[in-house]
Formats: structure tokens, sequence, C-alpha cells
């Protein structure tokens, strides 16, 4: 990466209107990206089959995500270009208006609880799980160089096993001892890594205990890999009282709510999800750690929070687990995931962490925003008419012609871009 020409501002007026060739040019002189990154960028789905065949059994091809770029986000004084990989319409949009609405006033503050994963070894059979229990915690030395023999890498790295619990868990078939492994992975997601360190220590485990060893797996509900972003909209800049106040409404039903919570948490994950994807990440083990962490009170919550500030401002707050790498798994491997990881200059997975929760963050403020004032249906309409306009058959300039008429006519639907098409290509 050439640092010197890296940097500049993510306020990109009119990024949409320009040409997909001259968007690259910016994304590539702003991130200081070398040419076989642009190159990357500029040919889309490029991945070699080879390397393909690599990642997953039984091979047959690749299907491709359209990435875009979220224009606007300043996070933690730092203005950022976001790569976000999703199929879905007004998603990106979403992001970079809600970003522009407070990038004067600061962008977006971040925080972490750190980069420590859980890995849980389930013992069974265990007559005293007291005292099995303690058994095992006496133990921690002798534990921790076990797991830390694992992984040497790590540990020259700064990471390696934190720290030790042991909860006793009742179920129907008896109480069971479960132990849990602490351990920084820094850069990486950690899954293997902690993977690995369970499986190690599980016949110890047993051995001390006089249990059997079943499960041995890290935990998604990645707790102590908290990440939080919070970010105020200035009363004028949202539009006013009403639609402030109507915003902090729309968030009191979600987390109250779990059906509206639901759906909420969905919209966060709209932009978590589609970084997480563009960077290579595993976007199951990000969702899935969101959603448990949802309901860590023992409700299905909203994963952010909206209240007025004392000067009658808007101030949103987010908080979630966030288990990204900037190596292992795919990250390192697929070439475009390298790209478009380049584009946000992260030095470390907590960096990389914590502008995934501000676009999380900022994708909430647009969902609610929109749902409380217009609906959300007008801002998706232009896309999603456009798509019912593909599915229809039209291509190059009919795509746009098709769209806007079936748009102006409210029928939007596949049967009447069929029927406004056929038209056009009579005339
Ligand atoms: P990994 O094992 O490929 O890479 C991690 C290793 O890289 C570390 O153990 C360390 O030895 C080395 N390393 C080099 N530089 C490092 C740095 N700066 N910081 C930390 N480690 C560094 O991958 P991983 O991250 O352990 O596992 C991630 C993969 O596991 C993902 O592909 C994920 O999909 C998969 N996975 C997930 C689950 C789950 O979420 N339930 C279960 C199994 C596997």
């Amino acid at each position: 990466m050439n640092k010197e020409a890296a940097g500049g501002s993510s306020r990109i007026p009119g990024f949409h209107n320009w040409s997909v060739e001259q968007r690259i040019d910016r994304v590539a002189s702003f991130a200081g990206l070398g040419p076989a990154e642009r190159a990357q960028l500029a040919a889309p789905s490029n991945i070699d089959a080879q390397l393909a065949e690599h990642m997953v059994e039984n091979f047959v091809t690749t299907i491709a995500i359209p990435v875009g770029i979220a224009t606007n986000l300043r996070v933690d004084g730092r203005d950022v270009l976001v790569p976000m990989a999703t199929e879905e319409s007004s998603v990106i949009a979403a992001v970079g208006n809600s970003a522009r609405q407070c990038h004067d006033t600061g962008g977006f503050t971040t925080s972490t609880s750190g980069t420590e994963m859980i890995a849980q070894v389930q013992l069974l059979d265990i007559p005293d799980p007291r005292r099995a229990r303690l058994l095992i915690l006496e133990r921690q030395d002798e534990i921790a160089e076990i797991c830390n023999a694992c992984d040497p890498v790590l540990v020259r790295l700064g990471g390696g096993f934190r720290s030790l619990e042991v909860r006793l868990v009742d179920t129907p078939v008896g109480t069971m001892v479960i132990t849990h492994i602490i351990v920084d992975t820094r850069d990486a997601m950690g899954a293997n890594s902690v993977n690995t360190m369970a499986e190690r220590l599980a016949p110890d485990l047993a051995r001390w205990t006089g249990g059997t060893a079943l499960l041995r797996i890290l935990s998604n509900l990645a707790d102590r890999r908290l990440v939080r972003a919070r970010a105020t909209w200035t009363c004028a800049a949202i539009g006013g009282e009403k639609v402030r106040d109507a915003m902090v409404a729309a968030y009191h039903f979600a987390d109250n709510d779990p059906y509206r919570a639901a759906t909420h948490n969905k919209g966060i994950m709209n932009g978590v999800s589609a970084v997480v994807l563009a960077t290579g990440n595993d976007t199951r083990a990000v969702e899935s750690g969101a959603h448990a962490f949802a309901a860590h009170t023992g409700r299905y919550r909203s994963l952010s929070t909206w209240e007025v500030t004392a000067d009658g401002d808007l101030a949103g707050t987010i908080e979630l687990p966030l288990a990204v790498g900037l190596v292992g798994g795919a990250v390192k491997i697929h070439p475009t995931a390298r790209a478009l990881l380049a584009i946000m200059q992260v030095a470390t997975a907590e960096q990389l962490a914590r502008i995934i929760a501000a676009v999380g963050l900022a994708q909430n403020f647009g969902a609610m925003k929109a749902l409380a004032t217009e609906g959300i249906q007008k801002g998706h309409m232009s896309l999603h008419a456009q798509n019912i306009a593909f599915a229809a058959g039209a291509a190059g300039d009919e795509v746009a012609i098709v769209s806007r008429r079936i748009i102006e006519q409210q029928t939007i639907n596949e049967e009447a871009a069929g029927r406004v098409l056929a038209e056009l290509r009579k005339r």
C-alpha cells in the first residue's frame, strides 16, 4: 500500500453518479491501493477456480454478490470508506445517508472489550460436579500451559490463554460441568485456534474429574469480544423533534417486543453482515453471536439504544459481539476480500470490528428514520423496480425506462414490467 497517497475525506458528494471505473479510482487513491489490488477490484468475481476448490468441498462454481462502498463514515476521528457485500438494494445508500447526517458532528466513537474468545468443554457423568469444578479451577496454570503450547504463534503475538471459568449447567439428563477456556485470539477470529485448545485439553479434564468429555468447541456468544459505537445526530439534521421522537418511539417498540426486535436487529445486521462478508469473515458466527447477545437479559431485545440528549439531539448506541479477523479462514486467501480489507486501512481486527459496529448503528438509524417517517418502501422502490425490470427481461437502457414507468403506474411487479417492456419493444 502506498501510505503517502492514502487518506482524505469519506464525504464524496455525487459518488453514486460516477462510473464504476471512476469509483474504483477514487477508492484506490483514498486507500493507497497498489495496481494488483486495483486490478482485483476491477475484475468482478475474480477468484481462481483452483483456490475456490480448496475452500469448499464438491466445488462447482461461485456466486457473485455486488460490493458497494459506503461513503461519509467517520469512525474515531478518521474518515473511512467501507466496502459492503450485499444482494439487497438500499442497504449501502442508507449507511452513506445516515453517516452523512452525523459526519459534521464527529461521526462515530467506538470502544471494545478486547479480543477474547471462549471455548467450551462439556463433561458428563460426574457425581460430584461442585468438587469437579474446583478441581479444574485449581489447575489453571497447568491448563494455561496446555493451551498456549497449541499455538506458539498466537502467544508470540501477545495472545493466548487468559482465564478459566467452570459452570455447572443443570439439564434433564443431569448436571454438566462446562469449562470455559478464555483465549485472546488477537487478529484472528479464533475458532480454529480455540477449538484446537479445547480438543487438546478435554482428555485431561476428564481424567482429573473422572467424567466423560463430549463437546469441545468455541461459543459464538463472544461476549468478551464486545464492540460498541455511539453517535449523535442533531435534531435539525434529522428533520426536527417530530422525527426524533418518532425514532425514539420506534426504538422502544423494538426493545420491548421481540417480533419487532427481530426485524430491527435484522436491519442492523444488513450493515454488519455486508462488511463481514466483504472481508471474507464468517457471517454466521457474527450473526449467531449478535442474536444470542440480544437475548442476554433473558428476553430478545434491541442491539441498539436511542435517546434524546440534554441538547435535544438524538443519541444512538450499539453494543454487540464481533468475532472478526484479519488472518485465518477466507480472510487471508480470498484476493477480493484482501483488496476490500485494504480499502479500510485497518491494522488490527479490533479496528475492523469498530468500523463494523459503526456501520451497524448507521444502518439502524437509516432504517428507523425511514420507518418513522415515509416508510421503508419509498427508498427501496427505485432499485427494487430496476430489479423487477431486469427479472422481466429488460436490458441496457430499457431497465431505466421500464422501472420508471412501473413506479409511475404504481404497479411494481414482474407482470407489469413485462407489459411495459413488450410495448416498448413494439415501438
Ligand atoms: P486460523 O486457524 O486459520 O488462523 C488463526 C491462526 O493464525 C492463529 O491461531 C495464529 O497461529 C495465526 N496468526 C497469525 N497472525 C496472527 C495474528 N496477528 N493474530 C492472531 N493469530 C495470528 O483461523 P481462526 O481465526 O482460528 O478460525 C477462523 C475460521 O474458523 C473461520 O473460517 C471460521 O469460519 C471457522 N470456524 C468457525 C466456527 C464457528 O464459528 N462456530 C467453528 C469452526 C470453524
